[in-house]
């Protein structure tokens, strides 16, 4: 559900929240593939909490959008079997809309705010007692008259998704007692997936075909499902009754998904790098400007994978064009171009 509004809509492999997800979403622990490190201390919090009849910890999901942070949410509520609530930073634009969420909550509910490294500075102020002691205090009234008023909240669970946790402020980030980073999927867990979201959809799927589609991926259930409904459609019209290897490969490439599962987005992203910087350091703001796109969307959408693979690093003086990076789009490197990482003092990595 993290998907930037202005991440381009038509790109088929943007991660945006794909409709009737819901439906085919895991709904418990055991169907959730992958994030094996983050889950197992996951479930042991989820337990005790439930053990003790407790609103479990505050819980802080953070990295690139797709990777299953609502998914998680929804099955930490599961778990706990307590309400689900949802919401997103950029939603809740007042205090009160906030408080109208905390009091209608039951005893224990989960609290899922997406992006919640965009809450309005005056909210999160707010936030902070509901979170650490749940109580609310809400100033009423304006000028001579104004006076405070405090509430007492249930105990609840307030799980916040950001895909960039280097933006959240260090009194919000430290409010969460529990922290997890969501890691890109192997090729083998998105096979899985893609294996258990075909048989959902009734659809004849290959270990070879789903294996195809899962390389092609970027590491995100999200771009997984939907290129799987993609191949399917195309599969379908083709007339091909099984979908092995061969019939995934020609769909994506007839898609313009290429076999390391880079998009026409990505190669322009590339390109534009190698022939205007000379492989780089450029700015992030000055690329988006020659790609004519929002820095929001490279920052969040595109990059992440990009770095992942090793194609760009990103330093200090901007990004730049790695070997590899300049393998994958068959250029050579002009000769001073900064190649690897001696010599370059890589940011914060946490700021994701
Ligand atoms: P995020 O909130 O991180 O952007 P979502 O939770 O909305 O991502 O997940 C995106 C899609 O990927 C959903 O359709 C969800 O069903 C699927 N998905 C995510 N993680 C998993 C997983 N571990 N196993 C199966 N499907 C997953």
């Amino acid at each position: 559900m993290t998907q930037h509004p202005d991440a381009p809509e038509d790109r088929l492999i943007s991660q945006a929240q794909q409709q009737g997800d819901d439906s085919l979403r895991p709904s418990s622990l055991g169907d959730f593939i992958g994030q094996s490190s983050g889950l197992g201390n996951l479930s042991t919090f989820i337990k005790a909490a439930e053990m003790r009849g407790e609103a479990m910890d505050h819980a802080l999901l953070h990295g690139p959008p797709g990777l299953g942070k609502t998914t998680l949410a929804q099955i930490i509520a599961h778990e706990l079997k307590v309400g689900f609530r949802a919401t997103s930073g950029p939603v809740i634009s007042r205090a009160g809309d906030l408080a109208a969420l905390l009091t209608n909550l039951q005893p224990r509910d989960v609290l899922f705010i997406d992006e919640i490294h965009r809450l309005n500075p005056a909210v999160e102020e707010v936030l902070y007692p509901a979170m650490e002691d749940f109580q609310l205090d809400l100033i009423i009234g304006e000028g001579p008259s104004a006076r405070s008023i405090r509430i007492d909240l249930p105990p609840f669970t307030l799980v916040g998704a950001t895909t960039r946790s280097g933006l959240l402020t260090t009194p919000l980030r430290d409010r969460f007692g529990i922290q997890m980073r969501m890691e890109f999927y192997t090729h083998a867990e998105l096979e899985t997936i893609l294996m258990r979201l075909a048989g959902k959809l009734n659809m004849p799927l290959t270990i070879e075909g789903a294996h195809e589609i899962a390389r092609r991926s970027r590491g995100t259930p999200r771009v997984a499902g939907r290129l799987l409904r993609r191949v399917r459609d195309i599969a379908m019209i083709d007339g091909v009754g099984e979908v092995g290897q061969k019939a995934a490969d020609k769909a994506l490439l007839s898609l313009d998904v290429d076999a390391s599962g880079l998009d026409a987005m990505d190669r322009r992203y590339l390109r534009g790098m190698a022939e205007h910087y000379g492989g780089g350091p450029v700015g992030v703001e000055t690329l988006a400007a020659v790609l004519a796109e929002q820095r929001d969307v490279l920052e969040e959408v595109i990059e992440p994978y990009l770095m992942q693979t090793g194609l760009i690093m990103r330093t200090p003086r901007g990004r730049c064009l790695s070997q590899a990076g300049w393998g994958y789009i068959g250029l050579t490197p002009p000769s001073g171009a900064q190649l690897d990482l001696i010599n370059t003092v890589i940011e914060d990595p946490d700021r994701d």
